[in-house]
């Protein structure tokens, strides 16, 4: 028995803009897909476009893949530095009679545009030179390269996520395989690039299904094998209208900005368009073991920010406390002086937190400036009878040997009991003391994390 074949997937972005969502959930459906066979994942920028792609949009790429975990197996290639070889391939299928010189002036060609305008027909070049002998050509013509596509018949792919596509070989013209400059078109190209780095797994979004049915016909010309196509439909807003910007479809750094984790976004860009049964929230080790093209859904998926927040919630929870540290003090650096009460904090701030700029609000407290300047609404608590109260309070404090939560609680509530107070009257006292806004944990606990000078240094300012 001949050994399985290796799977290889492949992402291949044109740099002309940042790594959008759409592009990020391709590349981890790709990079899922090889990891679960134990295949390669490979990265190929697509840089033919010389006008419109720029470094800085590799470099974007680049830094987003990386940030979600998603580095490929072998350093990227570049589409444009494989031209030589293109024009091999365009020359091989002109010999082969699979491609002919087409010598159409421009002003042919916008002819022929026009013409399918005003009969409401998309643009077709008309096989003008497809069976013309180009000496019939004036000597030095500047010329393009066309596929002889088939005419009649029909072209069929398997795809692995929309079934059985079918394309009538009547829709599809003439395209252009090398321009009169001697540059290789896209179409060319990604054929050529995608069968001499093995790629046996072609994913990508839904846009480019016509696209796969030109390509097969050029694999079909050359004699090599096709890939698997799989196209995934493309992710839609919540509205259900296409993603754009106004739906939060921004590049994947502005949601390493917001706060989220690489794993939270590796689990939530999954579920845009695969399902694993009910399961929301999974690991990456998870997401890799149950990779499967067949639990791809057809429907387009939508993006929802809240279902976002949800996942990026759970993840911060099941994180570890040293790491949420150290990305917390990465974002404040004011931070580093209380790193250690920070970390002993973290249990409960990553419980209330959502993104990871709200474990930096969360944990402000701790920085706080004695006296500390206490919010309008806090204000009002800070008076007669509560400052008695915490007065008391403070003396009894004092006094405590072990100051840790269990102590500092029942010191707190034993005095309330006495005094028949409710919990609701004191805490926006102490809250307002100690934090003074409403952006803490609960104050039993900021008591403790403070430490015994600080917080009650924090009381003693507010009482006078
Ligand atoms: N470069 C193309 C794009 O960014 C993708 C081509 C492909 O995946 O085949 O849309």
């Amino acid at each position: 028995m001949s050994e399985p074949k290796k799977i290889v997937t492949r992402f291949a972005p044109s740099p002309t803009g940042f790594l959008h969502i759409g592009g990020a959930r391709t590349a981890l459906f790709n990079w899922a897909f090889a990891r679960h066979h134990g295949g390669s994942f490979l990265l190929r920028i697509e840089d033919t476009d010389r006008a419109r792609s720029t470094q800085a949009a590799i470099d974007a790429i680049l830094d987003g893949m990386h940030w979600l975990g998603l580095d490929a197996d072998e350093p990227p290639s570049f589409q444009h530095a494989q031209a030589a070889r293109h024009v091999e391939v365009a020359e091989q299928l002109l010999a082969d009679g699979h491609a002919y010189k087409c010598f159409c002036t421009a002003e042919e060609v916008e002819a022929m545009r026009e013409t399918a305008r005003l009969a409401n027909q998309p643009l077709r070049y008309d096989g003008t030179w497809r069976d013309r002998n180009p000496s019939e050509a004036a000597p030095e013509a500047p010329f393009v390269i066309r596929f002889k596509a088939p005419q009649t018949g029909e072209t069929i792919i398997q795809d692995a996520i929309q079934g059985e596509v079918t394309f009538a070989n009547a829709q599809f013209d003439d395209l252009i395989l090398l321009r009169s400059d001697g540059s290789p078109t896209y179409m060319l190209s990604v054929v050529v690039d995608d069968y001499d780095m093995g790629v046996t797994h072609v994913i990508r979004g839904d846009d480019h299904l016509t696209n796969a049915g030109r390509q097969a016909q050029i694999y079909t010309a050359l004699n090599w094998p096709l890939p698997v196509f799989a196209h995934m439909s493309l992710i839609h807003g919540s509205d259900g209208a296409k993603l754009s910007k106004r739906h939060g479809a921004l590049g994947v750094d502005a949601y390493r900005d917001m706060g989220y984790l690489p794993e939270a976004m590796r689990n939530y860009l999954a579920r845009l368009g695969w399902s694993h049964g009910d399961e929301e929230v999974f690991s990456t080790a998870q997401l890799v073991d149950w990779f499967s093209l067949d639990a791809v859904g057809k429907a387009p998926a939508r993006f929802d920010i809240e279902k976002l927040d949800y996942v990026n919630a759970q993840h911060l929870n099941q994180a570890e406390d040293a790491d949420l540290t150290a990305q917390t003090l990465a974002l404040d650096a004011d931070l580093v002086p209380f790193a250690a009460q920070l970390e002993a904090a973290m249990p409960l701030l990553k419980e209330r937190a959502s993104r990871l700029g709200d474990l930096v609000a969360d944990a402000a407290f701790l920085k706080a400036k004695r006296p500390i300047s206490v919010d309008e609404k806090l204000a009002k608590h800070l008076q007669d009878d509560n400052l008695a109260h915490l007065s008391a309070l403070q003396t009894q404090l004092e006094a405590l040997q072990n100051w840790s939560l269990e102590p500092i609680e029942a010191c707190i509530k034993a005095y309330m009991e006495a005094k028949e107070l409710k919990m609701g009257k004191l805490a926006p006292a102490f809250r307002a003391a100690l934090v003074g806004n409403s952006q803490s944990p609960g104050i039993f606990d900021v008591l403790a994390l403070l430490g015994r000078d600080e917080a009650l240094g924090r009381i003693k300012d507010k009482i006078g």
